[in-house]
């Protein structure tokens, strides 16, 4: 255990003590003290959490949901490409209507869930 001289009487004491054991002068306040502040701090960062909504977790969802809409409307395409035959031209452009209308929709979520996730990131700080 390394060892310090105390401050007031100069006499050998642990650095780890927080008070003198020869003159009882305070070296250094009690861990307690900081505890409690630490407590402080987080209680106060997680009510701020609670206090407004999770952007970073709406975003992210926001996000998943987006990429799963333009997935399955790729999916959807390709299939709708693979089958594609003369006499289902409205068919075809239905799909066409289809596929830009859900991209459109699953753009603006995985927009929406950026703008969501930054929002998020500024109200941490
Ligand atoms: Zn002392």
């Amino acid at each position: 255990m390394p060892l310090i001289n105390c401050p007031n009487c100069g006499k050998d004491i642990s650095e780890q003590s927080y008070s003198c054991m020869h003159c009882g002068f305070t070296i250094k306040e009690r861990p307690i003290k900081d505890a409690e502040e630490k407590l402080v701090q987080k209680s106060g960062y997680s009510n701020a959490k609670n206090s407004g909504l999770d952007y970073s977790r709406i975003g992210k969802i926001s996000i998943a949901i987006g990429c799963i809409i333009w997935l399955v409307e790729l999916i959807r395409l390709f299939i709708g490409m693979c089958s594609y035959r003369n006499e289902e031209v409205y068919i075809a452009i239905l799909n066409a209507v289809y596929f830009v209308g859900w991209t459109i929709m699953g753009g603006s979520l995985i927009l929406a869930g950026i703008f969501a996730m930054i929002y998020g990131r500024l109200q941490e700080k």
